[in-house]
């Protein structure tokens, strides 16, 4: 083996939405946030396999990657910039046909100006004060927003992960009298946090991306990530011999340490070597030991009977969320940091439709 791999589950990606999509129930929306490149694990591969599943509508973060997504989903499904119209997007926008969040009175003017006549939706700030309308400026604009009749009026939780926080219900109560001012316009506040805080969150349609992908808040998920790094050389470590920069471990016992290909700039975070963390040799744990390098891990493979070819970090056993508390992270950011080195595996039935 020679590049470590990572292998994606469309299938279970397709489960994922299936489950947040019954969730939500028959009479909402259930559409699919792939931003950053579907959270690391692929846009072009994920898109389509979420489209045959029966997803219609797509969320990005950037007109560029609306427009990449746009090439793999053929003309159908909506897809909606969450960045809404940042100059020099119009081009794209109207080339790819892409749906940007209208987010303040300066983009509604570009929009006037460069997208006459073309889609928008709208976002209101409901309190999290990141993008969107504020109330005032909402107020202000409604003639001019109703007049070019948004596909979607939409707003974001801040703290959805925290059922009961007190943000929520005053996020919604913002969102309930913002949206009244475009009656018959379809709504939309939940992410994958709010799609779990129950109905009064859903409106006309949730927007989730990290649940699809097997993260929490939605623990019902399916794993969808293993990363298998290739054992590059063992060797053996006598008592009180270090290991790596730092001479950050040393062993206690004869030992036995793999060194495996899979760093940090391969988005196995620096962090994580203090969060107990192991690699798998199928089903047995071999703890993580020393620091991450760049390229490298070393790893307590003393217990194995035999050093097989590959030890995997991403597993059924240990999930992107185990990595990210073993780093102080979330595992979002876990997804979005695995890196350009891998060899990418996509299996499942979905893996075998084309990209567009
Ligand atoms: C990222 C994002 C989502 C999806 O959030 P998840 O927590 O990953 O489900 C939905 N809406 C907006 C505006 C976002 O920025």
């Amino acid at each position: 083996m020679a590049r470590a791999r990572l292998t994606i589950d469309l299938d279970a990606i397709a489960s994922n939405w299936r489950a947040l999509a019954s969730i939500a129930g028959p009479r909402v929306e259930t559409a699919a946030v792939l931003k950053a490149d579907a959270y690391g694990l692929g846009a072009d591969r994920v898109g389509p396999a979420l489209a045959a599943a029966g997803a219609r509508s797509f969320f990005v973060a950037l007109a560029e990657e609306g427009a990449a997504l746009r090439a793999a989903l053929g003309p159908g499904p909506s897809i909606r910039v969450l960045g809404g119209l940042m100059p020099g997007d119009a081009a794209l926008c109207r080339e790819a046909t892409l749906t940007p969040c209208l987010n303040s009175p300066a983009q509604l003017a570009e929009f006037e100006a460069e997208l006459p006549g073309a889609r928008c939706a709208l976002q209101i700030d409901s309190g999290m004060r990141r993008l969107g309308f504020a109330p005032a400026e909402l107020t202000a604009c409604a003639g001019r927003l109703r007049a070019l009749r948004p596909d979607l009026v939409m707003s974001h939780l801040a703290c959805a992960d925290v059922p009961g926080h007190p943000c929520n219900a005053v996020q919604l109560d913002r969102f309930t009298e913002g949206s009244a001012l475009f009656p018959g316009v379809p709504r939309s506040l939940a992410a994958t946090p709010g799609t779990l805080l129950g109905p009064a969150w859903h409106f006309d349609l949730v927007r989730p991306g990290i649940g699809l992908f097997g993260g929490l808040p939605f623990a019902a998920a399916l794993p969808v990530v293993r990363l298998a790094l290739p054992v590059i050389q063992t060797r053996a470590v006598a008592p009180g011999e270090p290991v790596g920069y730092g001479a950050a471990w040393t062993a206690e016992r004869p030992s036995v340490v793999a060194t495996v290909s899979g760093g940090y700039a391969d988005g196995l975070l620096r962090a994580i070597a203090s969060g107990g963390v192991a690699l798998y040799a199928g089903e047995t744990a071999c703890p993580l030991i020393g620091r991450v390098s760049m390229d490298l891990l070393t790893v307590d493979v003393t217990d194995l009977a035999e050093v097989p070819a590959e030890l995997e970090i991403l597993n059924a056993h240990q999930g992107v969320d185990d990595l990210a508390r073993a780093a102080g992270t979330i595992g979002y950011e876990i997804l979005t940091s695995l890196g350009d080195r891998y060899e990418r595996v996509y299996k499942g039935a979905a893996s075998r439709l084309d990209p567009a």
